[in-house]
């Protein structure tokens, strides 16, 4: 198990190509992204994110496959009202990974030699998922938030009016029948 408040994975054991070694190294926990991260993508979270990563030995030699997931709760404006919502936000999703040896972090190459698919590259064996994971959340939250589907908004003063529904404005009145210039002619009994 992977300490909390981090989201890496030691993948050694994998890059050793010996007959014992293991076919997948997983780890999962809660971790906080760094202030710099959630900045980056102008995130606000409610806790820290629930994340659970695999990395399967994929039969090449430096070829893996990263499955995983990572929740959590975001706090978002209301786009009406501008209170803060929370927004649960969960995604999965698997990637093909390739070990090339350097001093970069983990990093989407998305001219690499799978084609169409985007290929994580890690250059050492301590992988840091943390950038990555803050930035699928980042994706996968929807692009507005309302606090409840009739959220009457704020007034032109500012004032919330799910608070104080009495400033709403009144609903405009729908032209009544009997302002027709022939309203008159309903009361004529035409039998008599
Ligand atoms: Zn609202």
């Amino acid at each position: 198990m992977q300490s909390s408040g981090s989201a890496t994975l030691n993948l050694s054991s994998l890059l050793q190509h010996s007959p014992g070694a293991p076919l997948d190294v997983s780890g999962e926990g809660l971790f906080t992204p760094a202030p710099e991260l959630l900045e980056a993508d102008g995130l606000r979270l409610e806790g820290p994110l629930r994340w659970r990563l695999t990395v399967i030995n994929a039969g090449g030699d430096d070829d893996f496959v990263l499955e995983g997931s990572v929740e959590g709760t975001v706090v978002m404006e209301c786009r009406r009202c501008l209170i803060d919502v929370d927004t649960p936000v969960k995604t999965s999703f698997v990637y093909p990974m390739a070990y090339r040896p350097s001093d970069l972090p983990l990093m989407l190459d998305e001219d690499g030699e799978e084609g169409d698919d985007e290929l994580l590259v890690f250059g050492s064996p301590q992988v840091d998922f943390s950038a990555f994971l803050t930035e699928l959340v980042a994706i996968e939250l929807p692009i507005t938030a309302l606090c409840r589907p009739d959220c009457l908004g704020l007034s032109e003063e500012g004032v919330n009016l799910n608070e104080h529904p009495e400033l709403a404005p009144e609903p405009k009145h729908v032209k009544q029948v009997d302002e027709s210039p022939f309203a008159g002619l309903k009361d004529i009994d035409i039998s008599a």
